[in-house]
């Protein structure tokens, strides 16, 4: 495949689980060992409570689209995706709202709407990097 987007880095500890996940095509989210509280991104302390003590849980991969923008051109050179893209802020069942792309789909404002069933897809771009995209559920 080829590589459309700068990659990120997945060797920071923080994101550590996240990355070794997407690779296995499990999503994982930091879940508070001190509140509870479920968040994306992985950060080293809780955005809530501001614990560190961080732990993992599996994410199911389904969600809702709580909103969208069409891009219908790139904004910056090492971007590659082809336009038009969707542009998609999934809210996960377990909580977390996450930014993605919805791939899959037609990127026509009349065929998508907010709080649509969406499903993660895994996108192997290296043997390093998995991204999560989503997908309109049950393709
Ligand atoms: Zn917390």
């Amino acid at each position: 495949m080829e590589i459309d987007r700068p990659l990120p880095n997945p060797m920071t500890p923080e994101a550590k689980p996240y990355w070794d996940g997407l690779r296995e095509q499990k999503l994982m989210l930091p879940k508070c060992g001190a509140c509870g509280h479920v968040f994306w991104y992985p950060r080293v302390a809780c955005p809530r409570c501001h614990a560190r003590s961080i732990g993992w849980i599996q994410s199911k991969g389904r969600g809702t689209l709580h909103a969208f923008e069409i891009g219908y051109q790139s904004f910056n050179k090492a971007f590659k995706v082809p336009t038009p893209y969707v542009l998609a802020m999934v809210e996960l069942a377990e909580g977390p709202r996450m930014l993605s792309n919805l791939i899959n789909v037609e990127a026509d404002p009349r065929k998508l709407t907010c709080d649509m069933p969406v499903e993660v897809v895994f996108s192997k771009l290296t043997d390093e990097v998995t991204l999560p995209l989503f997908q309109p559920a049950g393709r």
